[in-house]
C-alpha cells in the first residue's frame, strides 16, 4: 500500500437530520481531524438573537450581533467538543428546538453568511479538517479534495429528530416534526444565497437506509 494522505478538507453536507453530524464527528475522530460544525455558529447567533430579544426584521442588529458572536470550540477532557458563545458554554442551549429555528432565521441574511464563512475559511486555513453544514463544499472550501452530500428522505429524518427529541426531553409530536423538518428544508434551499445543494464534484450518499457502518465504507473507499 502507498502511503496515501488523506484529503487535507473533507466537507459533509446535506439536509438536516440524515446523520450528517455523527458521521462528520467520527471521521474526524478517526482521522485526527478538527470537526467543524457551522451549524452551530448559525445556532449560536440564533441563541444570541432570541436571548437579546432582537426582532427578526432587525436585520442590521442581527448582523452586528453575528459580528460580536464570540463562538469558540473546545473539547472537554473525555474528548467531546463544546461551544462556547461569550464565554459560556451553549453545547446543549443550540440543541433547542426553537434555536434550529432561530439558526435558519439568522442563516438567510447575507451579510451573516458572510460573517461566518471568513470565520469557516481561518479555521481550514490549518488544513486537517471535516467541516459539516450546507454550503462548505459548494462556497466554503469549493476546493475541498472530498466532498460528501448525504440525503434521506424527509420522513426518515423527522423519525430520527423526533427520536432524538424524545430522548433530549423536548417531546413533539411526530407531525410536528415532519412538518418543521419540511419548513426548514424549504428555506435552506430556496433562499437566495447559499441555498443547500450537491456541490458538482459531490459524491452522494442517501442514508434512508443505510447503516453507519455502511455509510462510513462508502466514504472510506473514497478516502
Ligand atoms: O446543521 P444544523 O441543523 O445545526 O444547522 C442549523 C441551521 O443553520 C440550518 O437549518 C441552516 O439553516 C443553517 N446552516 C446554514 N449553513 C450551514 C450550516 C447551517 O445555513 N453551513
Amino acid at each position: 500500500m502507498h502511503h496515501v494522505r488523506p484529503p487535507s478538507i473533507i466537507t459533509i453536507d446535506g439536509p438536516s437530520g440524515t446523520g450528517k453530524s455523527t458521521v462528520a464527528r467520527l471521521l474526524a475522530k478517526r482521522l485526527g481531524y478538527f470537526y467543524l460544525d457551522t451549524g452551530a455558529m448559525y445556532r449560536s447567533v440564533g441563541l444570541k438573537v432570541v436571548r437579546n430579544k432582537i426582532p427578526w426584521e432587525d436585520h442590521s442588529a442581527i448582523i452586528k450581533t453575528a459580528r460580536q458572536a464570540k463562538i469558540v470550540f473546545r473539547f472537554s477532557r473525555a474528548g467531546i467538543q463544546k461551544i462556547f458563545l461569550d464565554g459560556k458554554d451553549v453545547t446543549r442551549a443550540l440543541r433547542r428546538p426553537e434555536i434550529s429555528e432561530a439558526a435558519s432565521r439568522v442563516a438567510v441574511i447575507p451579510e451573516v453568511r458572510t460573517v461566518m464563512v471568513s470565520r469557516q475559511r481561518a479555521i481550514g486555513r490549518q488544513g486537517r479538517l471535516v467541516a459539516e453544514g450546507r454550503d462548505i463544499g459548494t462556497v466554503v472550501f469549493p476546493k475541498a479534495p472530498l466532498k460528501i452530500y448525504l440525503t434521506a428522505s424527509a420522513a426518515e429524518r423527522a423519525r430520527r429528530r423526533y427520536e432524538e427529541l424524545k430522548k433530549a426531553g423536548h417531546p413533539l409530536s411526530y407531525k410536528e416534526v415532519l412538518h418543521q423538518t419540511r419548513l426548514r428544508d424549504r428555506r435552506d434551499s430556496r433562499r437566495a444565497v447559499s441555498p443547500l445543494k450537491p456541490a458538482k464534484d459531490a459524491v452522494r450518499i442517501d442514508n434512508s437506509r443505510l447503516r453507519l457502518s455502511e455509510v462510513f465504507d462508502t466514504i472510506e473507499s473514497y478516502i
